[in-house]
């Protein structure tokens, strides 16, 4: 006959020695409760924490899953990276400035995209303002693209002058024929 063992229900119902095999043998607590109330006999996970308790046996918490969320550095190793499939050469300064303005370029573009839709959602009314982050990441991508290919100084010609001429230079009528 059984011993009633910690005079918790599960031993009540004879079933103490049994869990602690089934803990033992490395059976989840879960699967144990299922187990148990698949007799008859359901108990709450606090219950079998604490009949486990009554018999000094550690309760499996869930390791391996605790593990997995341990946030490990990221690896910085600048030098390792591979320019191969840029089809770069990194010893000529043009190619890799036109690369840099190419990927910029294709971020305002895509950031564009976002800030128009957007704004389209506010003039058709689906919402009710531009949101902050948008117009912010916008402003980002212009500023960026701006500041890797000069567009600035293209877009507003009279800043174009003022720099020519702060360079001590003058700018005659023919720079027309230069746009373009
Ligand atoms: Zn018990």
């Amino acid at each position: 006959m059984e011993s009633l063992g910690c005079g918790c229900k599960i031993c009540k119902a004879g079933f103490g020695d049994t869990v602690n095999e089934m803990i033992f043998g490395q059976i989840e607590p879960v699967a144990v409760l299922r187990f148990l109330d698949s007799k008859g006999c359901k108990v709450s996970d606090k219950l079998l924490r604490k009949h486990l308790s009554a018999f000094s046996i550690h309760y499996p918490e869930k390791e391996k899953e605790l593990n997995r969320l341990v946030l490990k550095p990221v690896p910085n190793n600048v030098t390792d990276i591979n320019f191969d499939e840029y089809k770069i050469d990194l010893s000529n300064p043009e190619i890799t400035l036109e690369l840099l303005q190419k990927i910029t370029l294709k971020v305002f573009v895509n950031q564009s995209r976002i800030t128009l839709e957007a704004q389209r959602k506010v003039i058709e009314g689906e919402a009710l303002d531009m949101p902050k982050e948008t117009m912010r990441n916008y402003a980002t991508a212009l500023d960026m693209l701006d500041k890797c290919t000069g567009l600035s100084v293209t877009v507003n010609q009279q800043k174009a002058i003022q720099t020519v001429e702060a360079m001590g230079l003058t700018i005659q009528n023919t720079i027309q024929n230069v746009q373009n």
